[in-house]
């Protein structure tokens, strides 16, 4: 009996014994069962696919299918440095996903955590590193990138180190706590001939990049404002976020850098002017290091005025919107791990209308590891290059200053679209 038939035997064995006491016809009109293609794959190429991926709902949307796995050989080995929230949480998960990196080591200062978190991953002990040993982990050739995920003032130090181990390096934004760490990290790398990639997860998130198409498509006509808020209640004083020697800065450093590199990513131009103002309450125990909420404007060549937010002491608010003078598009949980929703708001024959524009929602987190996987084996430069955290860092540095000194801060005008960015993701 060939798999096909004896699957369709069993399924009908299974609703004959479900239907005990049913009438004989019921039983004869189980074993009419139409002769329905059965879908069980096919491997092309050392490749897992299905052929009605897609073609079974209405549109043929793509709703996915098996990744386009590549075999543990051909994959790029990830070490993750430095094993908290976002590591265990988020990325270490994301593993799971991906479709050309794999998960080789654990780079961590608490052994006890690594030992737990490599057993479950099926990893061997031996693989288990601390930060002192990368005279080992330059040695090991299953590592081919690093992953640094600890507190903003220690990544400088620890790309360092990568780059020197001859690693390519992916680092966590924001890429440092000053704009003289993130130079010494872009030079570190390109003298070590190593990549650096900053983990600006909503460059590769298709809602956000759909959005960015509209706006430099013309699809929202001229194009005339930004607007963004990223704010949420900070719980625990004691947390390395409210120290500005582990963190840099307060709100700004940590989740406004999200309206202003969504900013800059979906304009593609750099800005020339900046106004900040910043607001904390001193009273409030969590601010006596870092600021509590930053509100700023920036201009850009064509015109465009940003109008953004930050704040670390109120509840949770993501949105992004982009304003044309015939559309605005914007992003609900603009900056979450998921649930992001884009909508278009435009006046088209005569008629306003709103309407949702559905995307997929690979893991954010996956993506960025498979593009990055990928610029490796092709020799690519990233789309968030080192370059694109340094250009951060100089604004997030002007923005203080024109906080602080209550002045609009010029600055030199950048001619042509994403002069800090590689190309575009390829397709993955
Ligand atoms: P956590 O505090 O949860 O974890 C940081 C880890 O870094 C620790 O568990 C520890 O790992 C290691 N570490 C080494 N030295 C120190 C130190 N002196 N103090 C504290 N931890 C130390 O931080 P997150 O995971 O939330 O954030 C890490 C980085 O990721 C930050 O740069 C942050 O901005 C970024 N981030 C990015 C997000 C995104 O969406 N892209 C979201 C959240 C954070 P070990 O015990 O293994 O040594």
């Amino acid at each position: 009996m060939d798999r096909r038939t004896f699957i369709k035997r069993g399924s009908a064995l299974v609703a004959l014994t479900g239907a005990l006491g049913a009438t004989g016809d019921a039983a004869q009109s189980q074993e009419n069962l139409p002769e329905a293609p059965f879908d069980t794959g096919q491997v092309v190429d050392g490749k897992l696919r299905f052929g009605s991926e897609g073609s079974l709902i209405e549109g043929g949307a793509p709703f996915g299918g098996p990744p386009n796995q590549d075999p543990p050989d051909k994959r790029i080995g990830f070490a993750v440095l430095g094993l908290g929230r976002l590591a265990t949480e988020n990325i270490m998960p994301a593993f799971g996903r991906v479709k050309h990196a794999k998960l080789t080591a654990l780079i961590s200062g608490t052994p006890e955590k690594a030992r737990v978190l490599a057993a479950q991953y099926g990893m061997p002990e031996k693989q288990i590193y601390g930060y002192g040993d990368f005279d080992r982990i330059q040695n090991d050739s299953s590592i081919q990138a690093i992953y640094v995920v600890t507190p903003n003032a220690l990544h400088r130090e620890e790309v360092l180190k990568c780059a020197a181990a001859g690693k390519h390096v992916l680092c966590e934004k924001p890429m440092a706590t000053s704009s003289a760490e993130a130079a010494d990290m872009v030079r570190a790398c390109a003298q070590a001939n190593r990549k650096l990639m900053i983990a600006y997860r909503m460059q590769y998130q298709p809602h956000a990049r759909e959005l960015a198409r509209m706006v430099r498509s013309g699809e929202l006509g001229t194009m005339k404002a930004i607007s963004g808020f990223f704010g949420q209640n900070m719980g625990d004083p004691a947390q390395w976020r409210m120290h500005k020697s582990l963190a840099g800065g307060g709100a700004l450093y940590d989740i406004g850098i999200y309206c202003l590199n969504g900013t800059r990513f979906t304009l593609g131009e750099e800005p020339v002017e900046i106004n900040a103002r910043i607001v904390t309450n001193l009273n409030d125990p969590r601010f006596k290091e870092v600021e509590e909420s930053v509100y700023w404007t920036m201009l850009f060549p064509s015109g465009v005025m940003a109008t953004l937010s930050t704040s670390y002491a109120l509840h949770s608010t993501m949105h992004f919107g982009a304003h044309g003078d015939r559309g605005l598009a914007y992003l609900q949980n603009a900056f979450g791990y998921s649930g992001q929703r884009l909508f278009l708001d435009n006046t088209a024959n005569g008629r306003h209308a709103v309407a949702e524009i559905s995307q997929g929602e690979p893991d954010q987190f996956a993506t960025e590891l498979d593009h990055f996987a990928l610029c490796i084996r092709n020799d690519v430069k990233p789309r968030t290059p080192g370059e694109e955290g340094l250009q951060d860092m100089k604004l997030i540095e002007a923005i203080y200053q024109s906080a602080a000194s209550g002045q609009t801060v010029k600055l030199p005008r950048v001619e042509g679209l994403d002069p800090t960015r590689g190309p575009k993701p390829m397709a993955n």
